[in-house]
């Protein structure tokens, strides 16, 4: 008897050892399990063998496998807590007959599968034709061993291979991250791992400050506001929250994405009926999480330094050309299309401060600074500056003493401060409220500090050119000289003639003598000019090769006579010999005139007279 008890626990051994025959990289639980309940009741001559689980998810008891096919679902829990198969269990071997749970009743023999890493389990026996007490309690004993041994052995290869698998599948993330700049791939990537790994829980990446469109992604807006307690505790402190409703019986899993410099979201996973996130699944999912994390950082440091990138190149290039003594109306210019381009601003506007401390729109500004309803614009961001000395970010403007709305209600205003004097200030608008972010109010504040010195340079240049007189080449007067006298004169005389000259093919001259002779030839021109009029007439330089004589006081008449002298004076004294075209207009006080209109007709019959064989004077007095 002895003998036989010894033959059968070697024949036990033997028959599971075989079992162990496997290839691990192939290895599958279910089929495994199968196989091993397959043979124990081969090997006992039983009728049934099954095996129940506790899962520690659920903390109820399950069946994991039967050999009667009958026995489905294998996702259905039995009606019994795992606590109560732990109280009846009591450290024994083995039950024969006298299991204490009732749903236990069928079987004849129950083995407790209580192995050290694995979840409680039973194995369970129903009787065929040879009854089991013709084994004894220490055959029973090794039974349990050796089964707890294998299903331990088996769990654990289970695991290893699902633990191999996980990591290949965050590996996987991970070169994802690494290879692209993409967030949403990476992100994409992540939900879909989990969907794999957990294909029963829902999703959700709750993110802060995303502006972008994911197509596709599970994305919702993490509020600050937020009734979302639990969501909000792991976005501030960036470690994994937990939250579970037994009523709802749902279990909430909250993991921070976070990447090196802060928190950017956070992962919501759902997994409805199940409560109590296993350990080592809250560690994968971390570890995904914060793989979201430094994706999301990396293609927000990337953003930021592209934009950074395009800033410098703009105050670059804007500089650059702002050094390149442009003048004050094609700074402007230049600056307005620069702001507007990058801003997508609709007005732009760049307003000087006299020393009378009025307030005077550039030219150049957009043409809504013209208008009367700027300057309330203008006198509010004037009054705000003047008291603060701070550029203005508003994104809402309500004027406090008006009713009506502010057409305008995103503001950025920059004052340009040169010598700690407050120059003037730039504005920039938008109908839209909360148009601009602060990025934009950061690069237009350095626009503006970069570009004050040539802002305050260009008209210094423009102020200087309006005080000289004189021309420096010629010795005759400055353009801006005969206009501020034609305007006098134009207040207080009755009459006045006004002569536009060019010389003839002054190109050639140029081309054939050289600038040097071209310049002597102009100031022999000068020089006729000025011994043909009288002291009280004024004699300019009108620009380049052009001169101008205004004659105040004199009719149309004397002056042609006057031009006539001086165009036969250049054709006769002139070396190397060369002639001029003349225009003459005329103004008395029964003419509708102004400046403008003077010199225009004076410049059309200058026109005329180049057009009809050069050398000659024509005389336009048609009031247009
Ligand atoms: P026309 O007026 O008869 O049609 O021919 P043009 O050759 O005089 O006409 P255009 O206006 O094409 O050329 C004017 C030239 O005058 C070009 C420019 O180089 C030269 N010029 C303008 N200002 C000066 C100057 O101050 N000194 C010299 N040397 N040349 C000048
Ligand atoms: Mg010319
Ligand atoms: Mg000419």
């Amino acid at each position: 008897m002895e003998l036989y008890k010894t033959d059968r626990i070697v024949a036990l051994k033997s028959a599971l050892y075989e079992l162990m025959d496997f290839n691990t990289s192939q290895f599958e639980y279910d089929t495994f399990i199968a196989k091993v309940l397959e043979s124990l009741k081969q090997f006992l001559n039983a009728s049934e063998v099954s095996l129940y689980k506790c899962n520690e998810w659920k903390g109820q008891l399950f069946l994991e496998y039967s050999t009667n096919p009958v026995k489905k679902g294998k996702d259905q829990p039995l009606n019994i807590a795992c606590e109560e198969i732990e109280k009846a269990i009591s450290e024994k071997e083995y039950f024969y007959c006298n299991f204490s749970i009732a749903d236990f009743e069928e079987y004849e023999l129950v083995l407790p599968i209580n192995g050290e890493g694995l979840p409680l389990g039973l194995l369970a026996f129903k009787e065929g034709v040879e009854k089991f007490p013709s084994y004894d309690a220490s055959f029973f004993a090794v039974l349990t061993k050796e089964c707890t041994n294998l299903l331990k052995t088996a769990a654990n290869i289970a695991k290893i291979v699902a633990e191999e698998k996980r990591y290949k599948q965050l590996f996987r993330v991970t070169e994802k991250f690494h290879s692209s700049m993409n967030m949403d791939a990476v992100l994409g990537e992540i939900i879909y791992t989990l969907q794999e790994v957990y294909p029963s829980f829902t999703y959700f990446l709750l993110l802060s400050h995303d502006n972008n469109n994911h197509e596709n992604l599970p994305i919702k807006d993490l509020e600050y506001d937020s009734e979302n307690i639990a969501a909000m505790q792991a976005y501030v402190t960036g470690s994994v929250q937990i939250e579970d409703s037994i009523q709802e019986r749902k279990s909430v899993l909250y993991a921070p994405l976070k990447g090196k410099q802060g928190v950017y979201g956070v992962l919501q996973v759902i997994s409805s009926d199940t409560l109590v996130f296993p350990k080592n699944e809250v560690e994968f999912i971390t570890l995904l999480a914060n793989t979201a994390g430094s994706a999301l950082e990396n293609a927000q440091l990337y953003q930021q330094s592209k934009r950074l990138v395009a800033d410098l190149q703009l105050i670059n290039e804007t500089s650059h050309r702002l050094n390149s003594n442009l003048r004050l109306t094609d700074t402007i210019n230049y600056m307005r299309g620069q702001i507007s381009k990058s801003f997508n601003a609709k007005e732009v506007g760049f307003i000087m401060i006299s020393s009378q401390n009025e307030t005077k729109p550039l030219p150049g500004s957009s043409d809504f600074f013209k208008s009367n309803e700027a300057t309330r614009y203008i006198q509010y961001i004037f009054d705000k500056i003047n008291k603060d000395k701070e550029s203005i970010f508003i994104g809402d403007l309500k004027f406090s003493d008006e009713k009506e709305e502010a057409k305008y209600k995103s503001i950025m205003a920059v004052p340009m401060v040169q010598s700690e004097e407050l120059k003037g200030f730039a504005i920039v608008l938008h109908e839209q409220p909360y148009y601009f972010s602060f990025e934009m109010f950061k690069l237009l504040q350095s626009l503006i500090h970069h570009s004050t010195l040539a802002f305050t340079n260009s008209i210094l240049r423009e102020e200087l050119e309006n005080m000289v007189v004189t021309d420096h080449l010629t010795k005759l007067f400055s353009r801006n000289y005969l206009d501020e006298k034609l305007k006098e004169s134009m207040k207080v005389d009755k009459e006045g003639a006004f002569i536009l000259m060019d010389i003839d093919h002054f190109k050639k001259v140029n081309d054939t003598f050289g600038h040097q002779v071209g310049d002597d030839v102009l100031v022999q021109v000068a020089g006729l000019i000025k011994s043909s009029i009288r002291n009280s007439d004024i004699g300019a330089r009108w620009g380049g090769e052009e001169l101008a004589i205004y004659l105040p006081r004199v009719n149309l008449s004397i002056g042609k006579t006057i031009a006539e002298r001086i165009r036969r004076k250049v054709e006769e004294n002139t070396d190397p010999n060369i002639t001029v075209s003349c225009g003459v207009s005329y103004w008395n006080t029964g003419l509708k005139d102004t400046t403008i209109t003077l010199f225009k007709r004076a410049d059309d019959a200058l026109y005329i007279a180049k057009n009809s064989g050069r050398n000659r004077v024509v005389v336009q007095n048609q009031t247009l």
